[in-house]
């Protein structure tokens, strides 16, 4: 007998509908003879609704009580799922993160998984249960605070279980047919890709691409637990993300050369003006942005003008931190020694994945050619071995990211691109 770990989100159970329709899903996934063990995420925009309702409340909420709060989405759904599964004459046990094992550190709001401990979990399914865990959430190991695992977390909590489970697979449904060439919600013509290496994948989430979050694709590559994604609204086939290609009838799928475009506009730019263009600057700066607890993304340092022995070097980071970022450094202007600031949340990232960018000459060039054409101006770029991320305006981000598609004959034929729910908020 196989142990399966499905995952629905959201938008799979935003309404009593939904929860009925996924509940029989799952009974099917369990006559057709496995164990089950589900993780679910807070229906619809629960989450969202939340987070404004404390905002309301306090304009800075404690982190535990945050978490505390946040976490009863994922109870209100798991609880519903367990009583929809019953209704259909199955056993189901809901559990909340903490009681499922999963162990995190006590960094609230982004708690990182140190341990899952299922005992409960495994003793649930063995005695003929489907099991169902709120996703996105568990406990600090040394204080025995309920903690949250950052937007999206869900999927982390349903490949961490697998792992410690030893499933076969995870299955993360979603409100999509699976991981596709772009944003199906920006480029229409995007293609669903049938299967997808751990390296390409990881590079597309830390992109921006939303199906899958990085930290989840990170702990799936560790373990090395097959993911497919799919759609909860369809009965297609998804993405597989493995270490390896599929077979598909006797031939395997191929390595694409590109993987995909992602976008990003959850990002902003810092400028530091005039830093004088000597050792132990950028390690000041990089110094307190680190101690702030930011993590930051490009870095770019100008040409110091030899007149004044002054430089710029600029950084994106994440819009939320960017308050954070701007305090730390001000605070810190006369240790590091610098002009002034200079913030911009208007611009957008794109990036090209592939592995095949390592063995084929002119990916570069094609793709600034691309944006070339499509009139749009690049502000910053970085590289990695299978990646080229520009940023630009904000503005420009969804013409980009559609002339980049087109150029690299990554447009399907079809329409096959649907989106079947979530607001997308
Ligand atoms: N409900 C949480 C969120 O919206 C976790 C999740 O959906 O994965 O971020
Ligand atoms: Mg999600």
């Amino acid at each position: 007998m196989g142990l399966v770990v499905q995952k629905y989100g959201g938008s799979s159970v935003a309404d009593a509908e939904g929860i009925k329709r996924v509940a029989k899903r799952i009974v099917e996934a369990k006559k057709n003879g496995n164990q089950v063990v589900v993780v679910v995420s807070a229906m619809g925009d629960t989450t969202d609704e939340l987070i404004d309702l404390a905002e309301q409340v306090s304009p800075m909420p404690a982190g535990r009580e945050f978490d505390m709060l946040l976490t009863a989405g994922e109870r209100i759904s798991m609880a519903l799922l367990a009583m929809a599964i019953k209704n259909l004459g199955h056993e189901a046990q809901s559990f909340t993160g903490s009681q499922a094992g999963v162990i995190t550190d006590s960094v609230h709001n982004k708690a990182r998984i140190i341990d899952v401990t299922p005992g409960r979990i495994r003793d649930s399914i063995d005695n003929g249960n489907i099991a169902i865990v709120a996703g996105f959430q568990g406990v600090s190991a040394d204080k025995k605070d309920i903690t949250t695992l950052g937007r999206g977390g869900s999927d982390t909590t349903a490949v961490a279980l697998a792992a410690a489970l030893d499933a076969e697979v995870c299955e993360i449904y979603t409100d999509v047919d699976g991981v596709f060439t772009a944003d199906p919600r920006v480029v229409k013509k995007a293609r669903k890709i049938d299967w997808i290496a751990f390296e390409d994948m990881l590079e597309l989430a830390a992109s921006g691409s939303k199906v899958l979050l990085h930290r989840c694709v990170e702990y799936a590559r560790r373990y090395n637990i097959p993911i497919h994604v799919r759609s909860s609204f369809s009965g297609l086939k998804g993405t597989w993300v493995s270490s390896e290609p599929i077979e598909q009838g006797d031939k395997k799928v191929e390595q694409a050369i590109i993987s995909g475009v992602a976008h990003d506009t959850s990002e902003a730019k810092i400028t530091v003006v005039g830093v004088p263009d000597k050792p132990g600057e950028a390690a000041s700066i990089f110094r307190t942005i680190a101690d702030a607890q930011i993590n930051i993304d490009m870095v770019v340092q100008n040409v110091s003008a030899a007149a004044t022995g002054l430089t710029d070097i600029s950084f994106t980071l994440p819009k939320t931190e960017g308050r954070k970022a701007i305090d730390a450094l001000e605070a810190n202007r006369s240790g590091i020694g610098f002009d002034s600031l200079r913030y911009d949340d208007q611009i957008g990232k794109i990036s090209l994945v592939g592995a095949g960018m390592k063995t084929n000459p002119g990916v570069t060039a094609a793709f600034f050619e691309a944006l070339s054409d499509a009139g749009v101006n690049i502000e910053l770029i970085s590289t990695s071995e299978i990646r080229i991320s520009v940023v630009t305006r904000a503005d420009d981000v969804n013409e980009a990211v559609r002339a980049v598609h087109t150029a690299f004959g990554l447009d399907s034929d079809s329409d096959e691109a649907v989106v079947y729910g979530g607001t997308g908020r």
